[in-house]
């Protein structure tokens, strides 16, 4: 069964359909005309409008996600503008070590909200995965996208950069809601 995935971004998607191999769902990009208001407040709301718009264009069942990093000592930024922290993925990685400097508390965590609707944008199931450890002093890693080279996961002393693409989906925002969607579409 093909489901739209509600992104422009080729490298999430073929993340997810890594994480979806072995079902017979393959997630495929939005046609042409696929342009979201994202002005949701929360992650959910945000992957709400995401999906509802791809299911517009494209008359078809469609998931979306929405995700971002959420620094606890800085009372959850830059979570939903995380995309937009700063210009460029090395700007953000910059920004944010310099603005948590020697700050002890590093907690962080990533999220993942879900939300999968009918081809007339009706819910057919919302939830949310998150993937909890610490933002790093210094970055390394080269693998991933975003924050990674700056995450590290919890349990582990490696950041989300030095894990092969099978181990991040393993313990990821993302793998962790994907795999409830997988569920949910293996149940209904
Ligand atoms: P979205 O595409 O609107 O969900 O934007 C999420 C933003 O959060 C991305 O542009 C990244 O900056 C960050 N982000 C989300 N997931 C990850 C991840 O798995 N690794 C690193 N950064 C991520």
């Amino acid at each position: 069964m093909k489901i739209v995935f509600a992104t422009g971004n080729v490298h999430k998607l073929q993340e997810i359909n890594e994480i979806a191999q072995g079902t017979d769902i393959e997630f495929v990009l939005p046609p042409d005309g696929f342009d979201p208001m994202e002005n949701g407040e929360t992650f959910e709301e945000n992957s709400l409008i995401k999906a509802r718009e791809a299911a517009r264009v494209s008359e078809m069942i469609s998931l979306a996600d929405d995700s971002g990093l959420c620094v606890e000592a800085l009372d959850g930024a830059p979570g939903i503008h995380s995309a937009r922290y700063a210009d460029t993925a090395q700007a953000r990685i910059d920004k944010l070590l310099g603005v948590l400097k020697d700050e002890k508390n590093r907690k962080a965590k990533f999220v993942c909200a879900m939300t999968l609707v009918d081809k007339d944008g009706n819910i057919l199931f919302q939830t949310r995965g998150e993937c909890h450890g610490e933002i790093a002093y210094s970055q390394s890693g080269t693998n991933g996208f975003g924050y990674d080279p700056i995450f590290l996961v919890e349990n582990t002393s490696r950041s989300m950069a030095e894990m092969s693409e099978d181990e991040k989906n393993e313990v990821s925002h993302r793998g962790r809601a994907l795999r409830k969607v997988l569920e949910y579409l293996n149940n209904n």
